[in-house]
């Protein structure tokens, strides 16, 4: 009998049928091409070097015992990746073409001796498993629905990502942006889509993944010159959450890569959730086709909660962990930290941990000394916005004429005491406190500075001023 390369590798694969699951063998052994036979070696051709890498870890021993069964103690396997074209310009990657039909640009052969020692999965988009491809989601099943309390403060953010779990890629919000400021809920908001998708629709594929890391990634893939597998590893994903995408921001080789993914995704009725910590408009170094793409679905804003939600917010954790409070200590922590739910849970968590510690009962002291920890924190990045504020209001003035050209000695004194207490709390340049504070230029916000300085030490009103506006600042 004539002994080639395609009946050897025939024999080797119904060896190989009989001895892995069935849908193992489809997956991994069925793309393979048996393609030359020369003496002992036999080349196969695999569709990518992440295939080959798969085999390498996982198949290499039955490989090895199918074809030393057929070549003898000397057989050699070679391997011949088969690369694709790139997307580029030259290829859209929306057109649909049978492998078969797919020109090779190039090959690579590897050549491996069967005793290699099999390298490490190197592919950090795959989690290994057992005998299927698994894609894990990273979900966090404590970030769900039921506890992401709802106020007015994001009714349409947590009704749109229901709606989108009810029906992932089946609703107009497609992308779901969730914008909003930090420790308002985004993350828990864009996890509990994701595990509600994922409890109602077991079999869809969920990736949550945070846009820093899927930069990383991709940098990863460019360097091992995988980026095909990157982009083919998320484009079979059916639930995509990407979690601060102004992440993004400044790099354009990340944001081509998602748009590109983005488009296929989102023509093959794939859902899309992102988070950010700005509305599209105000987002910066983001390419506009980009951004056009975010404004596609729905931006749903998590808006600061009002006193009651926060109330809620509070009882609902203490519920959870199973601490009572008294009704009192609740609302003055609600009352006084109104900026950030990571916050006001930190506070309390704090209050607990504190009283259980020092087996102290928690009392309304315990409670102010701890927000007051909190709040203090918070405010010591004053900006220069609020620097104006706070000085215009105390001389009952607008921010305006605080900014203004005129001359008006009271005025111009609280023009510089704004940028004596920006110097002093920012770490802003004198040019940007200049240009912020009406326009001026550093040697203005030097004067003023100097003036500060030297009338506090003269004039005694001068001197309350900077010690009442201080203590406004700084508390
Ligand atoms: P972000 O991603 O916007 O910075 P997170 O999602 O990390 O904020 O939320 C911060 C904390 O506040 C988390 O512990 C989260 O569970 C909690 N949190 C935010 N909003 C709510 C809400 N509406 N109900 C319950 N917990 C909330
Ligand atoms: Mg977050």
């Amino acid at each position: 009998m004539n002994v080639t390369a395609q009946s050897v590798w025939n024999n080797c694969l119904s060896f190989i049928k009989d001895n892995i699951q069935p849908q193992a063998y489809k997956t991994w052994f069925e793309p393979i091409v048996a393609v030359k036979l020369t003496d002992n070696a036999l080349s196969i051709q695999v569709p990518s070097k992440f295939f080959y890498e798969w085999l390498e870890e996982h198949y290499v021993k039955i490989l090895k015992v199918a074809l030393t069964k057929e070549l003898g103690e000397n057989a050699k396997l070679v391997y011949v990746i088969k690369m694709e074209n790139t997307y580029g310009n030259k290829q859209p990657f929306t057109e649909k073409i049978p492998s078969s039909n797919r020109t090779a640009v190039k090959s690579q052969d590897v050549d491996i001796p069967l005793n290699n020692k099999s390298p490490e999965l190197k592919n950090p988009f795959i989690i290994p498993g057992i005998r299927n491809v698994k894609i894990e989601s990273q979900l966090n099943p404590n970030y769900n629905f039921e506890n992401f309390l709802e106020g007015d403060s994001n009714r349409l953010a947590r009704n749109a990502g229901i709606a989108v779990a009810n029906k992932p890629g089946g609703t107009s919000f497609n992308p779901l942006l969730i914008f909003g400021g930090v420790g308002l809920g985004k993350t828990h908001l864009a996890h509990a889509i994701g595990v509600d998708i994922k409890d109602k629709y077991p079999e869809k594929t969920v990736l949550y993944i945070s846009a820093e890391k899927f930069t990383q990634q991709y940098i990863d893939s460019v360097k091992k010159n995988n980026r095909n597998d990157f982009i083919h590893f998320y484009q079979i994903i059916d639930v995509l959450i990407i979690d601060d995408v102004q992440f993004f921001s400044g790099k354009s080789g990340t944001q081509d890569v998602f748009f590109h993914i983005f488009n296929h995704l989102h023509q093959n009725g794939k859902q899309v959730i992102l988070t950010s910590d700005k509305a599209p408009v105000d987002m910066q170094d983001i390419e506009q086709r980009l951004l056009s793409r975010f404004k596609w679905g729905l931006s749903a804003e998590l808006q600061t909660p009002d006193f009651e939600t926060r109330v809620s917010i509070l009882k609902n954790k203490l519920y959870r962990d199973g601490v009572e409070m008294p009704e009192e200590i609740i609302e003055y922590v609600a009352k006084n930290i109104k900026t950030n739910v990571r916050e006001l849970e930190g506070a309390i968590i704090s209050l607990i941990a504190q009283s259980s510690f020092n087996k102290k009962e928690i009392t309304l002291g315990l409670a102010k000394d701890i927000v007051d920890k909190f709040v203090k924190n918070t405010k010591r990045e004053v900006s220069i916005d609020y620097i104006q504020k706070v000085v215009s209001d105390y001389f009952q003035m607008d921010v305006s004429t605080l900014q203004s050209k005129t001359r008006k000695r009271h005025i111009v004194q609280a023009r510089q005491l704004a940028m004596f207490f920006a110097k002093k709390y920012t770490k802003a340049s004198l040019a940007s406190i200049g240009s912020q504070i009406g326009k001026r230029d550093h040697a203005t916000v030097l004067h003023a500075c100097k003036t500060v300085d030297n009338l506090s030490s003269t004039d005694k009103q001068f001197r309350k001023y900077v010690e009442d506006l201080s203590k406004k600042l700084s508390l």
